[in-house]
């Protein structure tokens, strides 16, 4: 068996994973807020992490790995949305309409992940299912004297854990209090402690608690549902960079304090983030969109992916649209290079070893170039598949054996023959243009005239050429 080797942000280096238990590899991925559609950036996480999990399935075996991903549906903007529906007159009460918002939501992110590849997590909770494991949790931190109550929010004692706070993120908490634009509010200790629970309104979303009606902080949730799902202690905890402070720091310190028996999480991934052709992604500049949005546009998931896999997970990465027309190219390439073959039994030893190290994606992508270039069909497919590419079920876009363009081909031939004779190559400038904006690449040469389905094509274009 291969050696995975993982860096772990809190020791700072790449070690050798070694699993708890090798026949339940267990793996908590911090999830989506689900009020709107994800962004591209939201992305990055779900297809980093469900390599590491394709990786771990491959290692330890399909039915060794649990994968938990939630979904955080306890949340300002599920609320307001709900709201505004039923000032707009909606039919249902708040709740219905909040939980109707959120089935949408996850709805949509299902689709568009599963359209780029990312296979479903072993459990995906949402929060408000787990709101009684919460509160018991917080009674817990209270009773262990490492969390106050205080004018109906329960808050967490960052000076019970003051030695270990910030240990992941390398801070310490008098420097974060100094350095931070923290919310001072009367009822907290200490400028730093964080909120376990706090009050609703009537208007809000809300549940029965010993501190009164009220709704979690973010931050518990992860705590709660990770220990339900894997327990007090398990292998690998996930997500982007921007979650390392405050979210993970407070999952640790939930986490820690109310089972101290348990490690926690013992290794812990942050994926760098994302930009759009060398910008930070935001609305203001213009280029901010979601997974639908590229989608709906024609990018197909696939090619999607595949771009997000040339940059390794702790580089930041750049989406370009030059990038993903050469990454269409190469998988239409491979794909018409694979067809009718069938895989070889396992990956090529040196894409595993590349995704072992690290997951060293762009090593394997390199390693996937050359069994390409070598004519080792069998071994690409098999490597490619481990990597979540030219899997079958996402192949639809790049069909092209039932489009004939042969018509077209003869077509441009006469044309050539005919502007040979009377020097006029207008027409054969126009076909040429015509079967370029349909996205064919169009090959001429004296023993005749060859058109391929390039990138971007559309067969739709061809019709009225
Ligand atoms: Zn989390």
């Amino acid at each position: 068996m291969t050696t995975i080797k993982l860096h772990n942000t809190r020791t700072r280096t790449k070690e050798d994973f070694v699993p708890i238990s090798a026949d339940n590899v267990r793996m908590y991925v911090c999830g989506p807020t689900v009020y709107d559609r994800a962004h591209l950036g939201n992305a990055r996480p779900v297809v980093v992490f469900d390599l590491l999990y394709r990786l771990l399935r491959y290692t330890y075996g399909a039915d060794h790995v649990t994968y938990v991903r939630n979904f955080t549906d306890v949340d300002d903007k599920i609320n307001a949305t709900a709201l505004a529906r039923q000032k707009a007159g909606a039919a249902g009460t708040l709740e219905q309409l909040v939980q109707e918002r959120s089935d949408e939501t996850i709805g949509w992110y299902l689709h568009d992940m599963g359209a780029l590849g990312a296979l479903e997590p072993n459990e995906m909770p949402r929060a408000t299912q787990y709101i009684g494991q919460m509160i018991a949790m917080i009674e817990g931190l209270i009773e262990k004297g490492h969390a106050y109550a205080a004018e109906g929010h329960v808050l967490f004692a960052v000076d019970s854990w003051k030695e270990k706070y910030g240990a992941l993120s390398g801070r310490s908490v008098d420097d974060m209090i100094a350095g931070a634009r923290v919310e001072v509010a009367p009822y907290k200790k200490n400028p730093m402690d964080f909120v376990l629970w706090k009050p609703s309104t009537d208007e809000l979303p809300g549940w029965d608690s010993p501190w009164g009606r009220g709704r979690p902080g973010w931050h518990i949730e992860c705590s709660a549902m990770s220990y339900e799902l894997l327990g007090d202690s398990f292998d690998i905890h996930g997500g982007g960079n921007d979650l390392m402070f405050p979210h993970h720091e407070n999952e640790i310190a939930q986490s820690c304090c109310a089972h101290p028996e348990g490690d926690f999480a013992r290794v812990w991934l942050h994926n760098e983030m994302l930009q759009v052709e060398g910008k930070k992604m935001s609305k203001s500049l213009g280029n901010f969109f979601t997974v639908h949005d590229l989608l709906e546009q024609g990018v197909p998931g696939e090619v999607i992916r595949f771009v997000f896999l040339q940059t390794h997970y702790r580089k930041p990465m750049d989406w370009t649209e030059k990038k993903a027309r050469e990454a269409e190219t190469t998988l239409r390439k491979w794909r018409a290079l694979t067809a009718g073959i069938e895989p070889a039994a396992s990956a090529a030893p040196a894409v595993i070893a590349a995704l072992s190290d690290d997951l060293n994606t762009a090593g394997a992508l390199a390693e996937l170039y050359r069994l390409a270039a070598d004519g080792d069909v069998a071994d690409l497919l098999a490597s490619a598949q481990l990597l979540g590419l030219l899997v079958p079920e996402m192949g639809a876009w790049a069909d092209t054996a039932s489009v004939d363009l042969t018509a077209h081909a003869d077509r441009l031939a006469d044309a050539r023959a005919v502007a040979m004779q009377n020097k006029d190559f207008s027409e054969v400038d126009r076909l040429k243009a015509a079967y370029l904006a349909a996205g064919v690449e169009v090959r001429m040469s004296k023993e005749g005239v060859e058109l391929v389905p390039g990138a971007g094509f559309d067969a739709a274009k061809l019709e009225g050429v």
